[in-house]
């Protein structure tokens, strides 16, 4: 009986060093300690052995069963291990790669501008409002005054889409607008893209940006509007800047002016940026003319305002040093990489 029980532990020890996978390990186990396998054998021959013996010889045949169980369970566990070894080499992070570059959008320095501009005047008490880019010859021209043989409406100068709906030329086309869905005090800017028909050059292009302000309520004057530019050119370029108003016509503001600012580069002594003149023209300003608050609904006897617009890429060039309007709808990236 040992002999047998000898022979069979040699027997499971040569069968388990052959086992190559866990799942081979469960077989092996039903094999040999399975109702039909051999320890189960030994237990019924246990019968036939000598009542005297018998508890001893049960002894080592438990003992058997019991080494036999353990020895796979040991198995499986260090197949386990190995498993969730490879697992582990299979999904570790080497830390010290060096990491991959992901590229940010950057914002377009005509962006940066407009937001500049914006916030500037959101601070100063103005909210803004958007208005059509495709909009009627009302709102962009007769409503403001414009007589019938204005060359800005000439063809030439102004993309039409049909007979009376063409591109705004200006950001102006709001102010009628404003004052139809407002009652004064009306205190607005507008930003937006504009469209003119020119050549395109270092100095112009067919489309570029603008912002509208306007102010309407009871004894708004002159002083009024100076006030306004110079804290808002002050803001915008961070120290006191001199304004200087030059008489100017533009169809629906009386009087009309354009607002130069003393050169921020040379402070007025004359450069290449001012053109040796010591000026920087800026923007056009003025009254707006009765004539247009009364196509606004509103009556000019009794409230007054001013409007001013401004071209952001001229405010972007003069910032940044930019001295080609192209440059902005180029896609450059040795330009645009510098925001
Ligand atoms: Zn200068």
């Amino acid at each position: 009986m040992k002999k047998k029980v000898s022979s069979l532990k040699k027997a499971f020890q040569e069968d388990l060093k052959g086992v190559k996978h866990s799942r081979d390990i469960e077989q092996l186990k039903v094999k040999y300690l399975g109702k039909k396998g051999p320890v189960q054998g030994l237990m019924l021959e246990l019968r036939t052995v000598d009542p005297e013996l018998r508890p001893r010889v049960g002894k080592v045949i438990n003992e058997l069963k019991g080494e036999i169980a353990h020895l796979c369970e040991q198995a499986s566990t260090s197949f386990a291990q190995a498993e969730e070894k490879k697992q582990f080499e299979k999904e570790k992070i080497d830390v010290t790669i060096p990491g991959k570059r992901h590229f940010l959008g950057r914002q377009h320095p005509i962006r940066i501008m407009l937001n500049e501009v914006i916030d500037i005047l959101i601070g100063m008490g103005f909210s803004v409002q958007y208005g059509p880019e495709i909009d009627s010859d009302w709102y962009n021209f007769e409503g403001l005054n414009y007589p019938d043989d204005h060359p800005a409406r000439d063809m030439q100068d102004t993309f039409y889409v049909s007979e009376h709906f063409l591109l705004r030329s200006q950001t102006s086309n709001v102010q009628l607008r404003a004052m139809e869905t407002h009652n004064p005090p009306i205190r607005i800017i507008a930003p937006g893209t504009v469209f003119r028909n020119e050549n395109i050059s270092a100095r112009s292009h067919v489309f570029f940006h603008q912002v509208e302000g306007m102010y309407i309520d009871r004894d708004v004057s002159f002083a009024d509007l100076f006030a306004t530019m110079e804290e808002f050119w002050s803001k915008l370029f961070k120290k006191s800047i001199e304004a200087r108003f030059r008489p100017s016509y533009f169809p629906f503001v009386e009087p009309g002016m354009e607002v130069d600012l003393k050169c921020t580069a040379c402070a007025g002594k004359g450069c290449r940026l001012c053109k040796q003149s010591g000026w920087l023209e800026v923007c056009g300003a003025g009254m707006v003319h009765p004539e247009v608050l009364k196509n606004g609904g509103i009556d000019p006897d009794e409230y007054s305002g001013y409007a001013w617009g401004m071209g952001i890429e001229r405010l972007a060039m003069l910032r940044y040093g930019i001295n080609d309007i192209r440059m902005f709808t180029e896609n450059d990236m040795r330009l645009l990489a510098q925001f």
